[in-house]
């Protein structure tokens, strides 16, 4: 056993309302640069939808993360030595510009020095990278809430698996829904982009598992951005490195959560430590397609267990972080409630960031009221025009999950490798746990039927009301359990980044150049 600590990650979809604030407090900190202008280390995408890049997660296109060759082991898709060497002067499997889009900025001078006419002075919108005025094609969010057009929803690599009865279904107007998606770099376990650097740039700390870039070291070979599946490593064209989520380390040293999760509105996110088997990691990202998560979520150690608890200290983990994993929410999340489940786990990365799929809003329908809903009008019903009734109680528990708008295997394609198990089991445990608390302050479902709802999915009251708290009354510190740097470990944290705040964003203690 080799335990080792991980900083992880929990995003609750059921509260996200896209709102990009997490996007925006990202781009203010640290891609507000020359050669960054593209660059959304935190973006935010409808789901069904195309996402940033383009299509990022069809790699057949663009190559990415790991498959799995003839005798079980793991390779790299599209980058490794071989491959590496053989588009050493050209790598096919990079986004173009177009897939993430041509960055701009607008000739606001004209708003002020315009001569005077008849007509509103407007800022035509100019290219950063050509200098000349452009048509505006593509931008950042641009399929936001689909943008009014069903092209980004279709074109959704994830509706692979659908019948097109499914996808019909799916995209009816009235049934039309979406959900949003914030990425960030997950900061994996087994990361892609690490393995494929031919400089050996890029590094996973060891002390918390932030993957960073060594801007000294890189020599825009950019195979990281080929290798990352989540294309959450980008070039930058200017200093000639490339560059991605830091997760805020200058912050999380301080014990302060990364300004995404900080500043997030829908206070959706949640950051702890996972103490983890580093000997399984291979197995883990090796293992058959329908076993990815199990053996995922297997890794990741009991943080009370003591023989977990005396390994991680002879592997040095300090006191403090034993006990922030202790106290980790996504500890709970993950593994003790069994909640969320990686993005994507069959590009085989080991993502440390994991989702509460969404469960949308299914667990009522507006149905007529006759039959047997006639017995269930009174005089407090809410009733809509023609005698329309919202019915919570659905005879069968689980009817709502199995006809939800997102058919169970789009959010498998998302989040299950294909295993519709998975995901539903969650589902249900959302469910579960909106019956409890519908049972405990409205009172119109019955005892037995909340509590066989929590015994199908292995919940208890306890647990019931401890993810009703974490979801829906945490405050700051319960959603952040950062440990503190130790000094000791890192002298060079010594330094405060934010001194040099003005050159090249907040964390360069020197400015990246080419040609180093
Ligand atoms: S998400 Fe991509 S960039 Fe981040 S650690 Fe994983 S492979 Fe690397
Ligand atoms: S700030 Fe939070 S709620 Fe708003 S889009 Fe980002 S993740 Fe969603």
């Amino acid at each position: 056993m080799d335990v080792r600590a991980q900083i992880s990650m929990v995003f609750h979809l059921d509260k996200c309302i896209g709102c990009h604030t997490c996007s925006v407090a990202c781009k203010n900190i640290w891609t507000d640069r020359k050669g960054a202008e593209y660059q959304w280390w935190n973006n935010v995408e409808t789901k069904p939808g195309t996402g940033y890049p383009g299509k990022w997660e069809d790699q057949d296109v663009y190559k990415g993360g790991w498959t799995r060759n003839g005798n079980g082991r793991i390779e790299l898709k599209g980058a490794g030595k071989q491959k590496g060497l053989a588009n050493i002067f050209h790598n096919p499997a990079l986004p173009t510009i177009d897939d993430y889009y041509e960055p701009f900025t607008y000739d606001y001078l004209n708003l002020i020095e315009a001569p005077a006419g008849d007509d509103q002075p407007t800022a035509r919108p100019i290219s950063l990278i050509t200098g000349e005025p452009m048509d505006v094609k593509m931008g950042p969010n641009w399929d936001d809430d689909l943008s009014g057009t069903p092209d980004y929803a279709r074109n959704d690599p994830n509706l692979e698996n659908l019948t097109p009865a499914e996808r019909d279904a799916m995209f009816q107007l009235e049934r039309m829904a979406f959900f949003y998606l914030p990425r960030i770099c997950n900061h994996c376990l087994n990361p892609a982009c690490v393995a494929s650097c031919p400089s050996g740039a890029i590094y996973k700390r060891g002390e918390d598992g932030i993957v960073l870039i060594n801007q000294k070291v890189c020599r825009a070979w950019r195979m990281c951005v080929t290798a990352c599946p989540y294309k959450k490593s980008y070039y930058n064209w200017h200093t000639g490195k490339s560059e991605k989520c830091i997760l805020c380390f200058p912050r999380m040293e301080a014990g302060y959560a990364p300004a995404c999760m900080h500043s997030c509105v829908g206070r959706i996110r949640y950051i702890g430590v996972l103490l983890y088997d580093a000997d399984r990691i291979e197995a883990a990202a090796s293992a058959d397609e329908n076993d990815l998560v199990a053996r995922q979520l297997d890794i990741l150690m009991d943080p009370f267990d003591e023989t977990v608890i005396a390994a991680a200290k002879a592997n040095g983990i300090p006191d403090s972080t034993i006990k922030a994993a202790q106290d980790s929410p996504t500890y709970k999340f993950v593994k003790e409630w069994g909640m969320a489940l990686p993005l994507h786990p069959e590009f085989r990365t080991l993502p440390m960031l994991f989702y509460v799929p969404p469960l949308l809003p299914v667990m009522a329908s507006v149905t007529p009221s006759d039959g047997a809903q006639k017995e269930k009008l009174n005089t407090i019903a809410k009733r809509w025009e023609e005698n329309r009734l919202y019915d919570t109680s659905t005879e069968e528990l689980w009817g709502a999950i199995e006809q939800a708008r997102f058919p169970l295997k789009y959010m498998a394609s998302l989040f299950g490798a294909g295993d519709t198990t998975a995901v539903a089991l969650r589902l249900k445990r959302l469910m579960a746990v909106r019956l409890y608390r519908r049972w405990k302050t409205v009172g119109d479902i019955a005892e037995e039927k909340m509590k066989q709802a929590l015994a199908e999915t292995g919940l208890t009251q306890e647990s019931a009301e401890g993810i009703f708290y974490l979801t829906a009354l945490a405050k700051f510190n319960d959603r952040f359990v950062i440990p503190p740097a130790h000094r000791e470990q890192a002298i060079e944290m010594l330094e405060f980044t934010g001194d040099v705040k003005g050159s090249v964003g907040f964390g360069f203690r020197e400015r990246p150049e080419r040609g180093l």
